[in-house]
């Protein structure tokens, strides 16, 4: 069952031209569509400046969209204001990516995870008899906290700490917590530990899988670190240039990769026994100057003339696997 639904999304910016000063468009997500199933954890992979962030802040609201539809549970969330985007955004949960940016140094981490609380103080969401956040004790509150911190493996004194007291990786499960707190449905979780060392990092990991499992939670997992994917993540996106140009389970993605740019991430990723059967050339194109047909032709080596004009589209494979290449019609 799909909990988020996103039909034809474009999320474009206007950026001043600093030699002549005009304005130039960069299409950061061009025409991208994407379902999500409950419990699930769908990473979204590519390199920086594929548009996987502007995704993540088109779907929390952050960013305005140009057109497109991005529906949870049915409901068109562009269209929501007021109390209905506030409870939207109660369920759908952000965590960045830089632990020691995304806490503010001069507050205790006990007001930095009340902060959500007081944000969304007129919703019942911890409570059976539907008394809102506004109507708890200073104890309750605290308790709450308390609570939430344990989840993340962290002591309750932490609340009369300071972020500079913390590690990056306790930080990152202090903005886990801030994201808990206000039991969302989902979480979307922007490179949540490409700042942090690479034994960190696998703490980090552990620590999302068994609140999944623990929440019942969706999350999407943005990342460009192949390696970090294939352990957490059900099903992989790859995105290129603003589209999805292969999405499949993770086992099909990791052992069949049928877009030549998917084989190119994954060549990326260090291992002793690989075959270097790809090897891109070139950078990735300005998304000012998107190129015609295939987007991943300036790159790829197998293009051929079809692919500098029409743009494929990204068709079923075998069951979910599809991606957007002419070589897979052969
Ligand atoms: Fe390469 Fe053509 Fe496939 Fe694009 S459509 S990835 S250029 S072979």
């Amino acid at each position: 069952m799909s909990v988020l639904e996103i039909k034809n999304l474009n999320v474009e910016y206007g950026i001043k031209d600093s030699v002549f000063g005009k304005e130039k468009i960069i299409k950061a997500v061009n025409d991208l569509s994407l379902e999500v199933n409950k419990g699930e954890i769908i990473a979204v992979a590519g390199e920086s400046g594929c548009g996987k962030s502007t995704l993540a802040n088109a779907i929390t609201c952050l960013t305005p969209v140009k057109n497109g539809e991005i529906l949870f549970h049915g409901v068109d969330v562009l269209g929501l204001r007021g109390r209905k985007l506030k409870i939207y955004r109660q369920a759908m949960q952000m965590i960045f990516q830089n632990p020691y940016s995304s806490l503010n140094p001069k507050m205790k981490i006990g007001d930095i995870l009340k902060e959500p609380l007081k944000i969304h103080d007129d919703l019942c969401i911890y409570s059976e008899d539907y008394r809102a956040l506004h109507e708890f004790s200073k104890d309750e509150i605290n308790e709450i906290v308390s609570q939430v911190l344990e989840t993340v493996g962290l002591d309750k004194s932490a609340m009369n700490m300071y972020p500079h007291e913390f590690s990056g990786g306790q930080r990152q499960r202090i903005a886990i917590a801030r994201a808990l707190i206000l039991k969302p449905e989902f979480i979307i979780a922007d490179e949540p530990v490409s700042a942090l060392d690479v034994s960190i990092q696998a703490q980090i990991i552990n620590l999302l899988l068994q609140l999944k499992n623990n929440f019942n939670l969706t999350i999407m997992f943005i990342s460009h670190d192949m390696n970090v994917i294939r352990h957490i993540a059900d099903r992989v996106a790859i995105m290129y240039l603003g589209k999805i140009v292969e999405i499949a389970n993770t086992e099909q993605i990791f052992k069949y990769p049928q877009h030549p740019y998917t084989r190119m991430l994954l060549n990326a990723v260090p291992s002793f026994d690989k075959k270097n059967e790809f090897v891109p050339t070139g950078d990735l194109p300005s998304p000012m100057e998107l190129p015609s047909g295939c987007a991943f032709h300036t790159r790829c080596q197998y293009c051929f003339e079809k692919c500098k004009t029409t743009e494929p589209d990204l068709r079923i494979l075998y069951e979910d696997h599809k991606a957007a290449c002419f070589l897979t019609d052969k």
